[in-house]
């Protein structure tokens, strides 16, 4: 596993402490159907969390990454998941007084950039509590009753799919993440929970690319990503 490292970034705006990496990889992945909880599955001929942690590692003073439990000793940086995504990245979060940003990141998002990450912690600006990178929606958007009939058609040109990494103050992330274990549970992202607290979110667009493995398919994809890569 790659070693936290000192940073190539400059750090926000106003602000002081150091600049520190979460990535979530506490999940099970059973949508993956593999044998090792996601994270761990061999992408690329390394476990799909060395992608990330490699980018994150030249950006961030410190990466704590969050895995499941009983899992991976030679993680240099970790902290026990939690029963939920935003249980896992709370986890991680609270090994981190120092910090003075974050940048969080998913484990199942292995074709992250460096520009990615630089674009995100240059959008935290004055008045900005979080900077999120997320894709253009390609894709109508039509929202169903239960029973499948539709009861509208979003304006597209509104909505983005959003991903990771997404960047945070330190202070509103550690308040936005003071929810309960209900809302923790429902929050599918760490933005919406600093959004619920009022805090003030700003989208940075990135590519399709930077997608989310969730299916065997995807880890295919990702795997000729890589291939054209190198
Ligand atoms: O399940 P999903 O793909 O949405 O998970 C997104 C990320 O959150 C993954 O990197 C996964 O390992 C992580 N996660 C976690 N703790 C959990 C559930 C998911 O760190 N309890």
């Amino acid at each position: 596993m790659p070693q936290p490292g000192g940073t190539s970034l400059s750090r926000p705006e106003g602000a002081v402490g150091p600049l520190v990496g979460i990535v979530p990889a506490g999940g099970s992945g059973e949508r993956l159907g593999a044998q090792r909880p996601k994270a761990f599955v061999v992408l690329g001929g390394r476990p799909m969390l060395e992608w990330s942690l490699e980018v994150l590692t030249r950006a961030c003073e410190r990466v704590v990454v969050a895995v499941p439990a009983g899992e991976i000793d030679d993680v240099p940086d970790r902290v026990v998941g939690g029963v939920s995504r935003s249980e896992s990245v709370r986890n991680a979060v609270a090994t981190a007084p120092e910090a003075s940003a974050f940048v969080v990141h998913d484990a199942a998002r292995p074709l992250l950039t460096p520009e990615l990450v630089e674009r995100c912690v240059a959008a935290l600006g004055d008045g900005v509590d979080a900077a999120i990178a997320a894709a253009p929606v390609t894709d109508t958007i039509k929202q169903a009753e239960p029973s499948g009939r539709v009861v509208g058609t979003l304006d597209r040109g509104q909505l983005w799919a959003v991903q990771t990494p997404q960047v945070f103050r330190a202070d509103s992330l550690r308040h936005a993440l003071r929810a309960d274990a209900a809302t923790l549970a429902a929050a599918t992202d760490d933005a919406s929970l600093v959004e619920a607290a009022g805090g003030s979110v700003q989208v940075v667009e990135s590519r399709v690319e930077n997608f989310k493995v969730t299916t065997a398919l995807d880890l295919r994809m990702a795997e000729a990503v890589l291939a054209e890569r190198c």
